[in-house]
């Protein structure tokens, strides 16, 4: 299939730009380059093939986006959150399943070893995901509990120098890949705990998701564990409850903020290009009021996603940005990026239904960002209870 070629120039309406730091854009241009070099001539043939681009996963962890905020004495990039926010943007801008990828590698398998788990585990998985020669999956939600995590069924028994797993995990980005799993589960008292399970281990296999209309070139599956013997020492040991999923959940949902961003700056940009080009009626079709709506809008709003996501990550530099405050920036940003990606498919007319274009494509993967990690209406809810003190979830 012909694609175009990536013309890729990010809106910056507000000078924006001049809060970032000289790493901030040395950080983007390196992963923007990147994308349009590696992703963007091959993501459009994965995705209508729904194949995973595996060689992507060394290429990521050479450019440095796995674990950026991760220390460098265990791989990492020891860069600050703004670096790391900036980087999804790009990757997503990209395609949201190799963002997927990123953040699911830093935020939900690194940063949990990282926080809560014990000098030997972090030595011993750290740099190999750091760098790519491991891919990780982290598996919270389960067919009968996903807004829900809480009830969840997975479990562990204590079976002297090691426990016994038992249980299913579903909807697990990376999972058919992984080479390790960082797992939640109860144990015999009903206290949720981590657990890093490797590929190999008897009894645990990742069976692949098909059939899915987004995230195609994000490779999902389950894992399912019978009877799985995981060694003591797999435990992570410096946290007990849902916390703990709960933690790395606020750092992904703050590279989503970002990432669909990122989404939707490609999406204004190829429409803003198209009606430049689209000539109609004798005059390109950017000139017609209807479709300067269009376009004043998807710039008005994001400009503002970009300083909500700015200011995000300057708190979360301070250790100050709050659970509440990470889930408004993703919901926002979710939400203004599908309505862009809407608004520029149609700005594209009947070629934005090909995948000559990437405006489809990243408006089918919203369907999964504006739902995983929390769904848009538990984020909704968590802003309700902060601003109004009433737990409107039960
Ligand atoms: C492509 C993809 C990749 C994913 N990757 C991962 C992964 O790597 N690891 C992982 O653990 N999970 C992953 N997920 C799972 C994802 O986090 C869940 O799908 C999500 O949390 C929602 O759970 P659910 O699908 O069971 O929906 P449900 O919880 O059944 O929700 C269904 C609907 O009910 C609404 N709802 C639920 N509770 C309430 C309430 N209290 N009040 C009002 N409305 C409510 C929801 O908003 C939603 O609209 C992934 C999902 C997808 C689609």
């Amino acid at each position: 299939m012909a694609v175009r070629a990536d013309l890729f120039e990010s809106p910056d309406h507000y000078q924006l730009d001049e809060l970032l730091s000289e790493e901030h854009l040395m950080v983007r241009t390196a992963v923007r380059d990147y994308v349009k070099k590696e992703i963007s001539p091959i993501i459009e043939d994965y995705a209508q093939r729904a194949e995973f681009p595996q060689q992507i996963v060394k290429q990521l962890g050479d450019l440095g986006v796995f674990g950026p905020t991760v220390p460098v004495e265990y791989g990492g990039g020891g860069l600050d959150y703004i670096s790391y926010g900036i980087m999804m943007q790009e990757l997503e801008r990209g395609d949201s399943g190799v963002r997927s990828t990123a953040s699911v590698q830093g935020s939900l398998v690194m940063f949990p070893i990282y926080a809560y788990g014990s000098e030997a585990q972090k030595k011993k998985y750290l740099p190999k995901l750091a760098s790519g020669e491991y891919l990780g999956c982290f598996g919270l939600t389960e067919p009968d509990h996903g807004s829900n995590p809480s009830g969840m069924l997975t479990n562990i028994k204590d079976a002297g120098d090691h426990v016994i797993l038992n249980g299913s995990k579903m909807w697990i980005s990376n999972a058919p890949f992984a080479d390790i799993a960082v797992v939640w589960a109860k144990n015999e008292e009903g206290k949720i705990q981590g657990v890093i399970v490797e590929r190999g281990m008897e009894g645990f296999t990742t069976p692949t998701t098909h059939g899915k209309w987004s995230l195609r070139a994000s490779a999902t599956g389950e894992l399912v564990f019978d009877n799985v013997k995981v060694p003591k020492e797999n435990i992570l040991p410096n946290v007990i409850g849902l916390k703990g999923p709960l933690g790395c959940l606020s750092k992904a949902r703050y590279g989503i903020a970002w990432g669909a961003l990122g989404a939707a700056m490609d999406c204004y940009d190829t429409a803003l290009r198209y009606s430049k080009e689209r000539i109609q009626f004798d005059k390109p079709i950017g000139a017609f009021q209807l479709q300067q709506k269009k376009l004043a809008e998807m710039v008005t709003e994001i400009t503002k996603a970009q300083l909500m996501v700015w200011r995000l990550g300057v708190l979360m530099n301070e250790g100050r940005a709050t659970p509440a405050q990470i889930s408004m920036a993703k919901r926002n940003s979710c939400e203004i990026a599908t309505n862009i990606a809407r608004s520029a498919r149609q700005i594209l007319g009947g070629m934005g239904i090909t995948g000559e274009y990437s405006v489809m494509r990243h408006m089918m993967n919203l369907e999964s960002v504006i739902t995983y990690e929390g769904t848009h209406d538990i984020h909704l809810l968590i802003t309700g209870m902060e601003i109004t003190g009433f737990n409107a979830f039960k």
